[in-house]
């Protein structure tokens, strides 16, 4: 059969959609008793995907079978209980129904003209994160990739808009000559903060870096004087400790001089939206940029992140490169608030997802990542292990008595199949780090992993 009557017959019929749905089923259902890190044999079966690409059409039945059989067992199961790496959510079942949706219709949601569902619904979504975070009203929003994304519209904004209050025009004369903006942040930031700082034309040596305290706060009295030319970069959730800064009081110190401040909040900004926790997040909504993932606490599926900004005419400007770019379209055009122009609409995954929730859901979302952390926390202590860290939110760093026992018990879990989380460092000590962010995570789940940790000490020591 020609190629296209073969995939017109594709769509037809719809028996390919339909194995699709079936093999993503039968992943659902063994998420649960599947190895959380692919073992050994698993990883070998990748090998099935070394071979060259042929001159001839291939069947699209064997493409699924091949993915279904070789491609799933080599995941990692973030989407189930039991997965406690890095910062990765799950993802809350509407917001994947959604996604299955929004794929068959596969809007480009740079324009209006594109996708108007787009368009309306990232207005929707804008309105809604301004309110969930108490942010000020004039803030508007990007839909990007991911915070790293996020964090480089935040700052490629604050960049426009410091230049420009000094009397630069950095859209017409470029990097080369600029003032020099002073880049305030403390040795805690995540490393995409420091990959976004070189793409945007700072090195190392342009940042001042302040010490921070033994959550990774920045130290309030190691703040130097502060001035028009300063980008003061904050932090909403350590990725280690899980610790907020100061904002409140450093904001204050920034507004006073007009400096600007970016906050950080791939997943703990989310805090201001639980009642319980919202005093972490004291003061953010005097900065003038943030960045926030939905892909992390809110647990959308990937690939999900927002930059907010409270001057909408820096951050269009930063992103339009244009001049002064004045938008007054009767619609929103998505693309004006971030570096792409074709995109995929990822508005609408994140829609579903907080109008399913709501206010009272996400809270309970977010203050029951808080309370398995505890549970943790507690469970792990009373079986001798060390906790480091101060548990204000979903970040739990755990230690041994020297860092060789600490990486054991990593290694140990690691290859356990029954759980994944990370070893980190901190403080320059071997820790391990469990990030508690998935809905999907029972009590049963967090009795599990401490039995686990037991376990792992009994073995090796
Ligand atoms: C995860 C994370 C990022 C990067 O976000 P991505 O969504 O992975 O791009 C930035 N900052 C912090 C604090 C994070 O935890």
């Amino acid at each position: 059969m020609p190629l296209m009557d073969d995939m017109h017959q594709q769509l037809r019929t719809k028996t390919l959609l339909s194995q699709a749905k079936e093999y993503a089923f039968k992943y659902l259902e063994g998420l649960n008793d599947m190895d959380v890190f692919p073992l050994e044999n698993a990883l070998k079966n990748l090998d099935a995907f070394d071979e060259e690409l042929s001159l001839e059409t291939g069947s699209a039945d064997a493409i699924l079978k091949q993915l279904h059989l070789k491609g799933a067992p080599a995941t990692v199961a973030q989407s189930g209980g039991r997965y406690f790496g890095f910062v990765n959510g799950s993802s809350i079942p509407v917001s994947m129904a959604v996604k299955w949706i929004s794929d068959v219709w596969d809007q480009n949601g740079g324009l209006f003209n594109t996708s108007p569902i787009n368009s309306k619904l990232e207005s929707v979504c804008e309105r809604w994160l301004v309110d969930i975070f108490n942010l000020p009203k004039e803030t508007v929003a990007g839909f990007v990739s991911g915070t790293s994304m996020a964090n480089f519209s935040g700052l490629a904004a604050a960049r426009y808009q410091l230049l420009k209050n000094l009397g630069w025009d950095f859209n017409e004369k470029g990097l080369n000559g600029a003032p020099a903006i002073r880049i305030v942040a403390h040795n805690q930031v995540h490393s995409s903060i420091r990959k976004t700082l070189v793409l945007l034309g700072f090195g190392k040596v342009d940042i001042e870096w302040i010490e921070s305290d033994s959550q990774g706060r920045m130290c309030l009295d190691k703040i130097p004087t502060l001035d028009a030319t300063c980008l003061v970069i904050l932090q909403a959730g350590n990725a280690n400790t899980g610790s907020f800064d100061h904002f409140d009081s450093i904001c204050n110190l920034a507004n006073a001089c007009n400096a600007w401040v970016h906050i950080d909040g791939a997943f703990g900004l989310w805090a201001a939206a639980s009642k319980s926790l919202s005093h972490l997040t004291k003061g953010i909504e005097k900065a003038d940029s943030w960045a926030v993932d939905g892909h992390k606490t809110l647990n959308t599926p990937y690939d999900s992140g927002i930059v907010l900004c409270k001057h909408p005419q820096s951050l269009i400007n930063a992103m339009q490169a244009t001049g002064e770019y004045l938008v007054f379209s009767e619609q929103r055009d998505p693309l004006l608030y971030t570096s792409e122009m074709s995109k995929r609409s990822r508005a609408i995954e994140l829609w579903a997802t907080l109008k399913y929730l709501g206010k009272q859901g996400i809270d309970e979302l977010v203050s029951g990542m808080h309370a398995q952390a505890i549970a943790i926390r507690n469970g792990l202590r009373q079986s001798g292990f060390e906790i480091v860290n101060d548990v204000v939110f979903n970040q739990v760093l755990v230690a041994l008595e020297d860092d060789q026992k600490t990486n054991s018990v990593v290694n140990y879990i690691q290859n356990s199949g029954e759980a994944w989380l990370g070893g980190s460092k901190w403080q320059g000590r071997a820790v391990i780090r469990i990030s508690l962010c998935s809905w999907v995570t029972t009590s049963a789940d967090i009795e599990r992993t401490i039995a686990l940790f037991k376990k792992a000490k009994e073995k090796l020591l």
